[in-house]
């Protein structure tokens, strides 16, 4: 049986990031086993490839240190390895009294972290930026980016094998045993040993860290993230990136529009409970994986809160009807038409939720003196995958 000094499993953006940074940093022999045969398939290549600079999170916040420096990285890393990044910046809307009162907690937060950002006091200003736009006032990041964030992982994985990590691909980890002084990770094609664990595995991490009793107090849920584009003659509609003001109570962004560096314009997502980890339709189900989301005691009591259940109703509405789905999105651009969208991908989010009921809003990794569990790689994990991955190979290194 093959031995390394560290096991990653998934090799997602997080994965692939903690090895680069344990291959730089150290003399550790690594590997990263993951169970797809190419890399990409998962939350890593099916998001909407922004980097958020910073100004959503508030100061002091882990989101914030790692969304602000990892998208300064990231642009560097982008640049140093030919990734298409484009920093067209994002406008973020409010179209009633109440959303503008919140631009200036944004304002504030961006202020605190650091980040750049113009407060848009009218439609005319709004307009200079985003010609079909419609809204009473705006906040303007201007280092947001968009990124290819497929090409942004195939390049991590190159990286990561020159600097002599063994990327292990069709490898998906079934069973993670406690052998003496180590694991034994039982996969799908041959096993492995070795002396440390990270797990980065994504929408399953929760499962891999409950065979070894770690995280039990908490429950990947997946949230599927629905897009629609623009069909090639419309995509004028958006030159940049219109977001509309967050809602602080929920955990995700309402649907927006962003630019990609393939020139594509996305419309998206919604946040619908998938019956599945990996339901990226919304006619799939895995019967045993929504027995095991609807009987978690974490999920139900989710769910009893009043405002969890209509929003719940709301994004399912938009998924199954796609009238529902356009007039959210005529909130910031009232031109669009049904006949302007056309369905695009989607991506499932791993939202940890603890037992309490309580979704978990920043990053959440479990440590053990052998191994860290990235347990809630939480969006904007793509942003923040630099900084994050460097901070887990640091936690993983101290324990050698
Ligand atoms: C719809 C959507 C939109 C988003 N938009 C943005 C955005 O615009 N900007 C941003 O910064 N972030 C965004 N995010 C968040 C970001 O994509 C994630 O936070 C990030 O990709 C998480 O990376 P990861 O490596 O933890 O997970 P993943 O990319 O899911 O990687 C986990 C890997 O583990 C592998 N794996 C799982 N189980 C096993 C096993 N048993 N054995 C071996 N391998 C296994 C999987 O195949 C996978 O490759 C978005 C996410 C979604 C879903």
């Amino acid at each position: 049986m093959v031995h390394h000094d560290v096991a990653i499993v998934g090799g997602g953006c997080v994965g692939l990031s903690t090895a680069k940074h344990l291959a730089e940093g150290t003399d550790l022999d690594v590997c990263v086993l993951e169970k797809e045969y190419h890399l990409a398939e998962h939350q890593s290549g099916r998001n909407s490839g922004v980097l958020h600079p910073g100004f959503n999170y508030p100061p002091d916040s882990v989101k914030a240190e790692f969304a602000t420096a990892g998208t300064r990285r990231m642009k560097e890393y982008c640049a140093e390895h030919d990734i298409p990044c484009e920093e067209c910046g994002v406008l973020v809307v409010a179209t009633t009294d109440r959303e503008e009162a919140y631009l200036d907690e944004l304002a504030a937060q961006a202020e605190a972290n650091g980040v750049e950002y113009e407060l848009l006091g009218s439609q005319a200003a709004i307009r200079d930026h985003e010609p079909h736009a419609a809204g009473q006032a705006a906040l303007y990041a201007p280092e947001a980016a968009s990124v290819d964030s497929q090409q942004y992982v195939y390049t991590l994985g190159r990286e990561i094998q020159q600097a002599g990590v063994e990327l292990y691909l069709g490898h998906e980890v079934s069973a993670i045993h406690r052998s003496g002084t180590g694991y034994r990770i039982r996969t799908s094609n041959s096993d492995v040993e070795a002396d440390y664990l990270v797990n980065a595995a994504g929408l399953h991490a929760d499962t891999l860290a409950h065979q070894v009793g770690v995280g039990e107090d908490y429950q990947v849920i997946p949230f599927r993230g629905e897009y629609y584009e623009l069909v090639p003659e419309k995509t004028d509609l958006c030159q940049t990136m219109i977001y509309p003001t967050p809602d602080p109570e929920l955990p995700f962004l309402g649907v927006h529009y962003t630019r990609r560096t393939d020139g594509k314009v996305i419309v998206g997502p919604n946040a619908v409970l998938a019956f599945g980890r990996e339901a990226y339709e919304n006619t799939d189900v895995d019967p045993g994986e929504l027995y095991e989301t609807l009987s978690y005691e974490g999920f139900r009591k989710l769910i009893a809160s009043r405002t969890m259940l209509s929003v719940a109703a709301a994004e399912l509405n938009k998924s199954y009807r796609k009238r529902a789905f356009t007039k959210a999105s005529q909130r910031l651009v009232p031109e669009v038409r049904g006949e302007d969208l056309q369905k695009s991908y989607a991506g499932i989010r791993a939202q940890l939720v603890s037992a309490d009921g309580e979704l978990v809003k920043d990053p959440l990794s479990i440590e053990t003196d052998d191994a860290v569990h990235v347990l809630n790689a939480v969006s904007p994990g793509l942003t923040c995958s630099l900084p994050y991955g460097e901070h887990v190979a640091d936690r993983l290194a101290a324990k050698v």
